[in-house]
């Protein structure tokens, strides 16, 4: 089929190529000139594994170009994907849809007769309405449907979500629509039961109540971590066998510094308020954004108090800057955050991360970047270990350690054990490790039962 993609994020562009990779014709458009001139060039303007190869096959293949020409390429498309950012608004939590809307708005008039206007970006119940209501008004002749098909890739395995997804989300309202949205997955050759064909409310909520949940999973097991440091248990060993239960799951379930990124602590806002929008108490969802804002404190006061109960002209070393592993995404990054409250209270930051420093101007001015995690713990006093790479696991400790002047690691991710820690000659502080190595929980900066939402977020 002949498609097009509005927006060249992570959405936009893993949409687009992996959509020609199966065999469609795909126009790729966003409105960053700049992205589109790098886009061009061959250059993927973000990191994820695999992308950059299979941009260029398809590419060369034919299947796949980049755009600035909306008019042509929208006319030509049957099926035109709306996969453009739906960020905070920052007066009251909701999902701005102005890009959205303007996007809906520039192709109005383009539609082809029988065109799927397919909604990717993640948008409250109610907006494939508002969407249809635009097009309509704008042009009153169109024959189009609204569809909504959200997106549950994880940045750093997004091809492989994409190719061998757990579910393909599709809310339709017409038997047409259901067809011809099906067709474009057709070529994934996907379980029956992995489709879901429902309405278009249906569609939109699913996207915030999977991400809602996982969002309280997060939440939930850094309470029990908290626990567990209190009465001397290890959330490790905890967090095991709670996830062995087929009901439950694993995933999600590690404890650290809070969710981040560029989607739960958006779309958990989001959810809040589109409840209350419908009347609707969401306190599952207020108690989780509550337990995650004051995480981030938490874990400064946590280094604080590893580092001897002050920071004032410490050194210390930051492993890790992006909210997670294999990503170079920096939006609401717990470490970045973690980073400014120390620098706050007086610390000298030096930071390492494999993918997260290229953009300079998102990181705080006074932090120093360092060019390997053995140059970051250069004289440190306490090395904080905030972000996951699978690479830190293979550090050389007793070198880390020899490099510093202190001998405090406080894990934030458990990604060492105490005992390999303790080995190379450190003091270990995990999450919720118990005897096994953790500080006490800071009561303090921990938030009650009594605080809400609107006060914390
Ligand atoms: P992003 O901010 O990285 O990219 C959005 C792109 O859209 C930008 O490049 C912007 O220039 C472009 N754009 C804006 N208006 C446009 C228009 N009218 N025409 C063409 N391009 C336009 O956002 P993202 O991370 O790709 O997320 C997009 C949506 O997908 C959001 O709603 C997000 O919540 C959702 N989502 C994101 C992820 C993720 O992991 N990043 C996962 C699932 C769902």
């Amino acid at each position: 089929m002949r498609l097009a993609v509005l927006g060249a994020g992570y959405v936009g562009l893993v949409t687009s190529t992996c959509l020609a990779e199966i065999g469609h014709s795909v126009a790729c458009i966003d409105l960053d000139e700049q992205k589109m001139a790098r886009l061009s060039r061959g250059e993927i303007p973000f990191h994820e594994r695999g992308l950059s190869e299979l941009v260029m096959a398809n590419v060369q293949a034919g299947r796949l170009r980049f755009s600035s020409r909306l008019d042509a390429v929208v006319a030509d498309a049957e099926a035109v994907f709306i996969a453009v950012g739906t960020p905070t608004l920052e007066a009251d939590g909701r999902a701005d849809l102005s890009q959205v809307y303007a996007a809906a708005r520039s192709i109005a008039r383009l539609v082809s007769s029988g065109a799927l206007i397919i909604v990717k970006s993640t948008v409250p119940v109610g907006t494939g309405d508002e969407i249809e209501r635009i097009i309509r008004t704008a042009n009153p002749v169109a024959d189009f449907d609204v569809v909504s098909n959200p997106e549950f890739l994880r940045e750093g395995a997004a091809i492989d979500d994409f190719m061998h997804p757990d579910r393909v989300v599709i809310g339709v309202e017409s038997e047409r629509a259901r067809a011809r949205a099906s067709a474009i997955y057709a070529p994934l050759k996907l379980a029956p039961e992995t489709t879901l064909l429902v309405s278009r409310r249906s569609s939109e909520l699913t996207k915030y109540a999977a991400n809602g949940f996982l969002a309280i999973k997060l939440s939930y097991i850094n309470e029990i971590a908290d626990f567990c440091e209190t009465v001397g248990a290890d959330i490790e060993d905890v967090a095991r066998g709670v996830g062995l239960d087929r009901r439950i799951g694993a995933a999600f379930l590690r404890p650290g510094p809070g969710y981040g990124g560029s989607c739960l602590p958006k779309d958990t806002l989001a959810l809040a308020r589109s409840a209350e929008d419908h009347g609707i108490a969401s306190r599952m969802i207020d108690a989780t954004i509550v337990v995650n804002n004051s995480r981030r404190r938490m874990m400064v006061q946590r280094i604080a108090d590893a580092a001897g109960g002050d920071l004032e002209n410490k050194m210390v070393a930051v492993l890790g800057l992006t909210f997670k592993a294999n990503t170079d995404d920096l939006r609401e990054s717990p470490a970045v955050d973690i980073v400014r409250g120390m620098l706050q209270r007086g610390a000298r930051v030096r930071a390492f991360d494999p993918a997260g420093m290229a953009e300079r101007k998102l990181l705080p001015p006074d932090l120093v970047c360092a060019s390997s995690a053995y140059d970051a713990a250069e004289k440190a006093d306490v090395l904080v270990i905030a972000t996951e790479w699978p690479e830190f696991r293979s550090l050389d400790l007793p070198r880390l350690r020899r490099a510093m002047n202190g001998t405090v690691m406080v894990d934030l991710r458990n990604l060492f054990s105490a005992k390999a820690a303790s080995g190379s000659g450190f003091i270990y502080h995990g999450v919720g490790r118990g005897a096994n190595g953790a500080g006490v929980v800071d009561r303090k900066h921990a938030v009650t039962r009594f605080e809400t939402a609107a006060a914390t977020s």
